[in-house]
């Protein structure tokens, strides 16, 4: 099991200023507390304070880690940056956050040693990580329920399962980070979906029900939404095996992800402005003018979209976006259902892992930490998504792992609806790497991509979503042939 073997320890959780951030759409149960003190060396600045000829060097819509980074390194090549964010908030599908006075992420969590550039940006901005302690129970489905099995057997078996299911993942990707090197083979895998996959391997009912929790939480929902290249491309870059697998979700930001990003956005030197969702983008040839909701214009010589993929059809392009950008924002790639919840429960006292099979209300259920009153645990729920606000429904789905449980406070975050990402994590469909990966990376006039859903190594990661901001950073200088800037410092 991946992140289920390893429980992050007790950090000493940074104190939060305490916002209500529900307006940006899709929280449910509890306000989330707001974890980005804007301190920014950035500057925040109101929306209307800018000259009307005003064209800026570049434009970054979107401040997540692909923006972000995207803004950092144009900033250290001479160019100034706007960054244009629709939420009040960094981050994007990162969040750190506050919950039973727990430092928690309501969005992305770990990290791995087979992650390069996350690792980099650790290293530079002096960020330790926090490692986890394994749980004492392990709770695996069995019979159509759920059983609790010994470590060992659990270790065993499920690393030959995962074997299985990656056979051959060698053959398919012997390069992980060019993940078309062996397009020849690729090619006739790519349209295979996990389902697909499973169907295959003919497994016992009991065996494949310890996979599918996998490959349908992965997925958002359903196995046949995921590409088995997609995660056999995962498994590759970890290493071909599943303690490399497990590995890539053992670590967690000393911090959070959010003081990550907070340190190389003050790195950017960029203007910052919040609530300023873009509406529109539209490219003369000559420079591009970006709109957003209040019907303020921006103009700048060149463009970093940095929205998820699923976000791309909210936004008018003009000219329009290309057609593999186009299939790619109608398909999605962020998973369509994906809910993460934080849980307070009592009437437990040993550390958890769970794992669901498809279509169990948990596809993973972990104890996180002890707090007063009980125990704080953390649960990936898909299809269909819990709704946080009703915490007895959320109580009966963890009875369906752990029966003797109180569910006793809950706060949840549907990313599916959240309209500024309309899905979760990336994780490919059946047929996109062959038919979009490449072309959704390349630039349209003066309109660079960044999104750690179009990233070439660890799509569906905050490691990809760094690679992708360093590409599209490059696709700008070359589309300003390296300019230094044209705004006074
Ligand atoms: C529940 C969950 C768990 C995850 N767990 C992990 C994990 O453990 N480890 C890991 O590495 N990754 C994890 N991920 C994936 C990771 O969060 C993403 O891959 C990564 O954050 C993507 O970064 P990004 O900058 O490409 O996109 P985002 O973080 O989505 O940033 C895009 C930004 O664009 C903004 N935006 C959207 N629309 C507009 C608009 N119209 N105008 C202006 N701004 C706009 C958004 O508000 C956002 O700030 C998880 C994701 C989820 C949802």
């Amino acid at each position: 099991m991946n992140k289920d073997r390893r429980l992050p320890t007790a950090s000493a959780p940074r104190r939060l200023p305490r916002r209500t951030v529900l307006k940006a759409g899709g929280l449910t149960a509890l306000a989330v507390p707001a974890a980005t003190a804007p301190a920014f060396a950035s500057s925040l600045v109101s929306p209307r304070d800018e000259a009307p000829d005003t064209v800026h060097d570049v434009i970054v819509i979107g401040a997540g880690y692909a923006g972000v980074t995207a803004a950092r390194e144009l900033r250290a090549k001479g160019l100034r940056p706007l960054i244009l964010e629709a939420r009040d908030r960094i981050g994007g599908r990162t969040f750190t956050s506050t919950f039973l006075d727990q430092q928690i992420e309501v969005g992305a969590q770990w990290i791995g040693p087979t992650q390069p550039l996350i690792n980099a940006e650790l290293k530079r901005y002096g960020i330790g990580t926090l490692s986890g302690t394994p749980p004492t129970r392990l709770i695996m489905p069995s019979g159509g329920g759920f059983k609790e099995f010994p470590p060992d057997e659990v270790d065993a078996r499920y690393g030959d399962l995962m074997n299985r299911l990656f056979e051959g993942a060698q053959d398919l990707f012997p390069r992980p980070t060019d993940p078309l090197y062996r397009k020849d083979l690729v090619a006739a895998a790519d349209g295979l979906s996990l389902r697909d996959r499973l169907d295959r391997l003919r497994l016992s009912a009991d065996d494949e029900s310890w996979l599918s929790g996998t490959t349908a939480g992965y997925s958002g929902g359903s196995s046949a939404t995921g590409a088995y290249t997609a995660l056999a491309q995962w498994w590759s870059l970890a290493g071909y095996n599943v303690a490399g697998y497990e590995a890539v979700m053992s670590q967690r930001l000393s911090g959070g992800m959010t003081g990550l990003l907070q340190a190389m956005l003050d790195d950017a030197g960029a203007t910052l402005r919040l609530n300023s969702p873009v509406v529109s983008v539209a490219d003369d040839g000559g420079k591009v003018k970006v709109t957003v909701r209040s019907g303020q214009v921006h103009q700048a010589r060149a463009v970093v979209v940095a929205v998820p993929v699923n976000v791309w059809k909210s936004i008018t392009f003009r000219p329009g976006l290309p057609k593999a950008h186009q299939a790619a924002t109608a398909q999605g790639v962020g998973v369509p259902y994906s809910g993460k919840l934080w849980m307070q429960v009592s009437g437990l006292s040993d550390r958890v892992a769970a794992r669901g099979a498809e279509g169990s209300p948990f596809t993973t259920l972990l104890s996180q930490a002890n707090v007063t009153g009980g125990q704080l645990m953390v649960g990936f729920n898909s299809l269909p998504v819990l709704d946080g606000a009703d915490t007895g429904a959320v109580q009966d789905a963890v009875r369906k792992f752990l029966p003797d449980v109180r569910v006793l406070k809950v706060l949840a975050h549907d990313w599916g609806k959240d309209p500024y990402s309309q899905g979760g994590w990336a994780l490919r469909r059946p047929g996109q790497l062959i038919a979009q990966l490449p072309a959704i990376q390349q630039p349209q006039g003066r309109v660079s991509f960044a999104s750690g859903d179009i990233a070439t190594g660890w799509v569906g990661f905050v490691e990809g979503a760094i690679e992708s901001g360093l590409r599209a950073a490059q696709q700008v200088l070359k589309m300003t042939k390296g300019a230094r800037s044209l705004t006074a410092s």
